[in-house]
């Protein structure tokens, strides 16, 4: 690739992020403290009572409450230091799994709570695990990555069946389609494409990938790379010109950054 262009793509990309880097962080930051009120509470309620029970119950019960709070300041404060220095930091190499399993759902809630769309929220979530994804710097080989694409990318109005057979796409330049097909054969990897959920858990489980670069809507996107974690995946938002699920597009140069980012070169082994 030219490097011009792979220099501009990658500062677009991470303009993008910096700025959806700031409503994550805002939102890890609300959540955090709503989780930290909440056990506060949990803890000073029960303690006017828990005396009567038994004088040690309350400080055993306390011990506990802050073990917790501890373990949110220290899983929140690793996320966003983690975010923020680039690389896991606090001894945790897990802050992509804290990112997916704790907070992504609580944020979500938090951001509607707080008037954030939702749209929002998961774009700002696959910004940061993209970044978080790239941050690991590993490198696959070209037939352990998979290309996971929407059925919607495929042009309306063609009537070649590409969820079992992507083969069938004719290449005639009228989606996307055919260039990724090309991007698929120059890099050496696997592409499919999905109708759903469903059909995309059973392409990932017969391809057994290590590696898996999405293109879908933020939902989508977002629950993906939830199902699918441990299993790194790097997403790609489709544009949708026509509205959602018809006739989509997805930026081919994004495709092939990550290509670059993520494939394996044959000098590499
Ligand atoms: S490139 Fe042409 S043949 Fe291939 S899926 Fe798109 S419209 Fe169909």
């Amino acid at each position: 690739m030219d490097d011009n262009l792979y220099s501009k793509l990658r500062g677009k990309i991470q303009s993008e992020v910096s700025v959806k880097k700031r409503i994550f962080i805002s939102l890890l930051l609300v959540s955090s403290t709503f989780i930290i009120i909440f056990l506060l509470f949990f803890w000073l309620i029960p303690v006017i009572g828990l005396s009567n029970i038994h004088p040690i119950a309350p400080i055993l019960l306390g011990i506990f409450v802050f073990s917790i709070i501890l373990l949110v300041l220290w899983s929140s404060s690793s996320l966003i230091l983690s975010i923020l220095l680039k690389r896991p930091v606090l001894f945790s190499r897990k802050t992509r799994g804290l990112a997916i399993k704790l907070f992504l759902p609580l944020m979500t809630f938090v951001g509607e709570i707080l008037g954030v769309p939702k749209e929002k929220v998961r774009a700002s979530f696959i910004n940061i695990n993209n970044e978080m994804v790239l941050n690991e710097g590993n490198r696959y080989a070209p037939n352990r990555v998979l290309i996971l694409l929407p059925h919607c990318l495929q042009n309306s109005r063609c009537n070649n069946r590409l969820t079992y057979h992507i083969e069938n796409c004719k290449r005639c330049g009228k989606c996307p389609v055919g260039d990724l097909l090309k991007l698929r054969d120059d890099y050496g990897v696997k592409m499919a494409i999905a109708t759903g959920g469903t059909i995309a858990r059973r392409i990932v489980v017969e391809n057994r990938p290590e590696f898996i670069i999405a293109v879908a809507c933020e939902k989508d996107l977002a629950s993906g790379i939830q199902d699918t974690y441990p299993l790194p995946v790097f997403g790609i938002l489709n544009v949708r010109p026509c509205g959602p699920c018809i006739d989509t597009l997805v930026s081919i140069e994004k495709v092939r950054w990550a290509l670059e980012m993520f494939v394996k070169k044959h000098h590499e082994g």
